[in-house]
């Protein structure tokens, strides 16, 4: 922690997830900016680790290391949908990445930014108002219970978002998510990235190689008491339909996935509180992905506070404005995905997608 003692700050920024590290390291180097987390930094958060291709070129820019990436690193995509009992090849392709170390990454083009403090194992409590109804400043919590003061504050904080929450926005529904991480007998079985569809799963599974290990993920309708015992039948099954099975190296945190199941449940924020990546609402509800809009909507929130702050006016419905225009592409992308992931709900209509919508291809009836 570094530089607590000024407790006025420009912008505090709560979650260094990718959307509060990368609008931390685009913020305007005239701003004082605090970035904190209730975690201890770098954190390590459960994930397959899959990229769009547009994210490496994003952060092309920052000088991306090697060692983010795991192996392969092109990933090839295929779907099996075992209600309908066929294997779907996908044209498109992803990046394969290594979430702890990406993550960390990240975080450091944050803190090496001469105007960014950044307070690891701080959680955000609470926001004060003026007599305008902004915020004026924040109360935090790490050893001792602090009070900041600022002029935006950035809820970056994830599926839970309790800045979120005291915008009174109610969030979307959520998963919960169970990884684990094993040692494939056969690590040729898996080579791609494979997503899964079957009707006793919430929302699909994902098999994911890393180097010699194998990711195996999947989502149920959070409040279920059952996940535990529906994961292990998804493993049985997955060895006696394919015959993947290995040993277990790590069985990942459970963790929470929003369920975007309509725009309405998006969230820019209101007055001088910005709301980026899944505090928003932003993840793709047909696949999980959301370090593309974590990363896109924390951009957009930084050249929109920037703006603003270097216009002199710091008007929050400029700042409104200015964000919820730079956020409209991965809005109007979110909607056409809340479509199609309920197009695929029934395994009719799914049929129908795979024949009618590229980039998706039946390839053979398994
Ligand atoms: C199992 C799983 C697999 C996934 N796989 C992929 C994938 O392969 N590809 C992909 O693109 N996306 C994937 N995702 C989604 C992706 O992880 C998220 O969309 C992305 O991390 C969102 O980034 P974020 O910065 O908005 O939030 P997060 O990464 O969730 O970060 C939020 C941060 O806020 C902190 N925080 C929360 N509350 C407080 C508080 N009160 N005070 C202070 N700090 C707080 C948290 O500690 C956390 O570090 C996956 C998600 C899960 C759960």
């Amino acid at each position: 922690m570094k530089g607590n003692c000024d407790l006025e700050y420009d912008v505090v920024i709560v979650g260094a997830g990718p959307a509060g590290c990368f609008a931390a390291r685009n913020l305007s180097k005239d701003l004082k900016v605090l970035l904190v987390d209730r975690a201890k930094l770098p954190r390590s958060k459960s994930c397959g680790g899959v990229l769009l291709e547009e994210v490496v070129e994003l952060l092309e820019p920052y000088g991306t290391p090697d060692e983010i990436f795991s192996s392969p690193r092109n990933l090839k995509v295929e779907g099996w949908d075992w209600d309908l009992d066929l294997t779907i090849e996908d044209s498109s392709h992803y990046i394969n990445a290594n979430r702890d170390k990406f993550d960390e990454w990240l975080l450091s083009l944050a803190a090496q930014c001469e105007n960014v403090d950044v307070w690891p194992e701080t959680s955000f409590v609470s926001a004060q108002t003026d007599s305008k109804g902004s915020v004026c400043a924040v109360t935090l919590r790490n050893t001792q219970t602090v009070e900041v003061k600022t002029r935006f504050l950035v809820g970056a904080d994830g599926a839970t978002s309790k800045v979120r929450k005291m915008l009174g926005c109610r969030p979307p529904e959520r998963y919960f998510t169970l990884q684990e991480l094993i040692k494939p007998d056969d690590p040729s079985l898996v080579q791609k990235f494979i997503g899964i569809v079957h009707k006793d799963i919430d929302f699909y599974t994902w098999l994911v190689p890393k180097d010699d290990l194998l990711v195996i993920g999947t989502a149920f309708d959070a409040g279920r008491n059952d996940s535990k015992s529906r994961f292990e039948e998804l493993k049985r099954q997955l060895e006696t339909k394919h015959g993947i099975k290995g040993e277990t190296v790590e069985q990942m945190r459970g963790c929470a996935l929003l369920n975007l199941k309509s725009k309405k449940e998006l969230c820019s924020g209101a007055g001088n509180v910005l709301l980026v990546g899944e505090a928003a609402g932003m993840v793709a509800p047909t696949t999980g992905e959301g370090i593309s809009y974590a990363l896109r909507s924390g951009l957009s929130c930084a050249k929109a506070i920037s703006e603003c702050a270097g216009n002199g006016r710091g008007d929050k419905d400029d700042l409104m404005r200015l964000y919820e225009s730079r956020i409209t592409p991965l809005t109007k992308r979110l909607s056409q995905q809340i479509f199609r992931h309920k197009m695929t709900e029934r395994p009719g209509w799914r049929s129908l997608l795979y024949r009618l919508l590229p980039p998706v291809k039946v390839v053979n009836k398994r």
